[in-house]
């Protein structure tokens, strides 16, 4: 088994990661929204700088893949212009906030996210690993409880809102004017005591290796947070759509900016804000039922160099045979990059092209069978396989 490569820091748009087919470049889009200009623009900018190819990241992000090294300078300049870029790699790199998708005009979620970005951005920010970041999810429900953050904004049992650490049943109690500010009063606190030597480290690990939260951050508990998936179709803001392993091509996009703005969602969809109906585009998801959505593949080989397997052509042909509701990771490495945590089913690909299949936990857990081909891998012989261990 090799161990996969660590960078610890995610890459962005100012400091792209090399990847197999390029750069990846990684766009933050403000309050998690895109204009239809914005939109567009991206879809113009990949066509031109990159290999076509659109992700829609995790943390609700939009890479743009396949940029030439000479193509860079002149995307951030395309970017900057439509406003997508930071000022600097550090406002970049600390400007990592998740929002809830389900905001609504008048809600107040959008001004708590101009503050924290505003705060976030400003010359007195703490210095934040690359990898640590903020949720704010205090829409009517919950939906944001199992995407990565090391602070999250949400509701306390009362209504009111709470700002939690994560990994901690309660929090300091926040209006929205303060929100932002108790965010980075936390934030201060987790620097301050030691929750990233050498820059690296994560909250709730943290608070797990025993650090004691200031009292102000347990006065109040936060609700319960079930885990909740949102899949494809009608909600009160508009329509949502899924693309298959959240990868888009560049002329998608453009189609789909004729229809409004745009909400990015960590869940790898798109929010077609105000829509009633689904655009006919090629590719598109727009129901619960599609197979596809029962099937998580990260990029694998040959698009990243630390890709062991050819992760999708191995999920695409698994993927019908899963029943509604299960769901079956396949990794490309140990690293487990597209699905942190546990699934029913995770294949992880090992050197030499085998793959390993764990049973109910994370690409870095045990395996209960080891050195499977994936050319010849059957769901059948998967379950089969798993039931038997
Ligand atoms: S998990 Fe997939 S995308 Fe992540 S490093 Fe491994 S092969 Fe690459």
């Amino acid at each position: 088994m090799s161990a996969p490569v660590i960078q610890g820091w995610c890459p962005g748009a100012l400091r792209p990661m090399m990847s197999g087919d390029g750069l990846v470049v990684r766009v933050r889009p403000r309050g998690g929204r895109l204009t239809p200009e914005q939109a567009a623009g991206i879809a113009t900018l990949s066509l031109r700088h990159g290999n076509g190819l659109i992700d829609l990241s995790s943390r609700a992000n939009v890479q743009l893949r396949g940029v030439t090294e000479a193509g860079h300078r002149p995307l951030i300049e395309g970017l900057s212009a439509l406003g997508l870029i930071d000022e600097t790699t550090e406002a970049e790199s600390h400007r990592n906030i998740v929002v809830t998708p389900f905001w609504s005009d008048g809600d107040g979620i959008q001004g708590i996210v101009r503050s924290l970005a505003a705060a976030l951005t400003g010359p007195d920010a703490p210095d934040t690993p690359g990898k640590f970041g903020y949720a704010v999810d205090c829409g009517a429900a919950p939906v944001l409880s199992a995407v990565s953050a090391d602070i999250r904004i949400e509701r306390a049992v009362d209504g009111g809102l709470v700002v939690r650490a994560d990994g901690a049943g309660t929090g300091a109690r926040a209006t929205a004017a303060a929100a932002a500010e108790r965010a980075l009063d936390l934030a201060r606190w987790f620097l301050d005591s030691g929750g990233a030597p050498e820059r690296r480290g994560r909250m709730a690990a943290h608070l797990a290796r025993g650090a004691n939260l200031p009292p102000v951050f347990t006065e109040v508990s936060a609700s319960p947070h079930p885990a909740v998936d949102p899949v494809p179709g009608l909600v009160a803001q508009g329509f949502l759509v899924g693309f298959e392993f959240g990868q888009m091509r560049a002329e998608s996009l453009s189609l789909l900016a004729g229809f409004g703005p745009l909400r990015v969602t960590p869940w790898r969809m798109l929010l077609i804000e105000g829509a009633g109906a689904v655009p006919e585009i090629a590719g598109l998801i727009t129901g619960p039922d599609n197979p596809l959505l029962r099937v998580v593949a990260c990029t694998g080989a040959p698009g990243c160099p630390q890709g062991l397997i050819a992760t999708r052509t191995l999920a695409r042909r698994l993927c019908s045979a899963l029943a509604p509701g299960n769901l079956l990771h396949v990794s490309g490495c140990a690293k487990g990059c597209a699905h942190r945590g546990a699934a029913p089913l995770t294949l992880v690909g090992r050197v030499g092209g085998t793959v390993d299949l764990i049973r109910g936990g994370t690409a870095t857990d045990s395996p209960c069978q080891t050195g499977l081909d994936p050319e010849t891998l059957t769901f059948h012989t998967l379950t089969e396989t798993a039931h038997a261990s």
